[in-house]
């Protein structure tokens, strides 16, 4: 029987944020999604790079400049590579870019769908704690007491009774909860002597 059940929560948005500007073909502010396209142009021997985006209301275009004008010789090459072939990986990773995305619109939508992808690294479910490590590959717009109360199968005042009695331990203190969950981030619960203890482990691992 060992002390701690250690796990790895990989947690993954389901949606890209969306940046909110007005759409000048429907009028109003409207949210748009990343259409999942990428264009770029060559004009000698410079480059221009956008990720296309599309009006939630009336799927109307906007190109998202990824860098304009900028020397072919100044790209690096897998950076080329991954753009000439719309690399889903690398429209992924520019669609989550929220600084680059903020320089554009103060307001974004981000969704607080998640899917969270769990793995067992040390220890069993007879131990009496918990350490949850997390991965955050992309930013997550949900709060961290959301996550933990969703996927341990509790309520968000459980979890905030938790912190609030110190058995809940978490990276960047008590506050932490109502943020985001961060890559890299921490959390450790203690269990001893609590009654759904074996239902909780489950849950977390
Ligand atoms: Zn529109």
């Amino acid at each position: 029987m060992s002390d701690r059940l250690s796990v790895r929560w990989t947690v993954v948005a389901r949606d890209c944020p969306r940046p909110v500007f007005a759409c000048p073909a429907c009028g109003g502010d409207r949210p748009f999604h990343p259409s999942g396209k990428l264009r770029l142009n060559a004009n000698g021997k410079r480059l221009d790079a956008w990720l296309i985006y599309k009006c939630d209301g009336c799927d109307r275009t906007w190109n998202r400049p990824i860098f304009e004008r900028r020397l072919a010789a100044d790209v690096p090459p897998g950076d080329l590579a991954a753009l000439r072939s719309a690399d889903p990986a690398f429209v992924r990773r520019l669609a989550f870019d929220l600084s680059a995305l903020r320089r554009k619109t103060p307001v974004i939508l981000q969704s607080d769908r998640v899917d969270v992808e769990k793995l067992v690294t040390g220890g069993d479910q007879g131990a009496t704690g918990v350490e949850i490590a997390l991965v955050v590959p992309h930013p997550v717009g949900l709060r961290l007491d959301r996550l933990l109360a969703a996927e341990l199968g509790l309520t968000r005042s459980r979890i905030g009774a938790l912190a609030k009695a110190g058995r809940l331990d978490v990276d960047g203190g008590g506050n932490a909860l109502k943020r985001p969950p961060r890559d890299g981030q921490c959390i450790r619960l203690n269990l001893d002597g609590m009654g759904d203890r074996q239902a909780i482990l489950a849950a977390a691992g």
